[in-house]
């Protein structure tokens, strides 16, 4: 079976087809670009993919992949905002040591209600 090369990663694609199919398909290990041998012009335009006569790079990276920059800093961000709410977290706590102990709350008794006389009192002397 030929070699076909991703033009993206430069690694070799793996290559399957099914049994007695003539049709190939390639796929990239690292960005997973797949094509399909019917689509020749794909190869001879190296538009992702090209053929090779000996394989150039093995399909293993020497290295390992990295994270994307925006992916490093997203984790940067992240952990300077749990450092961040760790830290509200710890100042609330000694806050809270720090202050005398705060007493229940009074429980307020339902005053009577006034009776006519004192509601008659109350009222301004014009309305009487
Ligand atoms: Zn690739």
């Amino acid at each position: 079976m030929e070699a076909v090369e991703c033009t993206h990663c430069q690694v070799t694609m793996t290559s399957w087809s099914t049994a007695g199919s003539r049709v190939s398909y390639f796929q990239c290990p690292l960005c997973t670009r797949t094509y399909c041998s019917q689509y020749d012009e794909v190869f001879r335009a190296r538009a992702g993919a090209r053929r090779i006569g000996v394989p150039v790079q093995q399909a293993a990276p020497t290295t390992l992949p990295m994270a994307s920059l925006e992916v490093q800093r997203w984790a940067m961000v992240r952990a300077r905002a749990a450092r961040w709410f760790d830290r509200v977290e710890a100042d609330e706590r000694l806050v809270a040591r720090a202050l005398p102990q705060a007493r229940p709350p009074q429980r307020l008794e339902p005053r009577p209600a006034p009776s006519a006389r004192a509601l008659a009192a109350a009222r301004p002397a014009r309305q009487r």
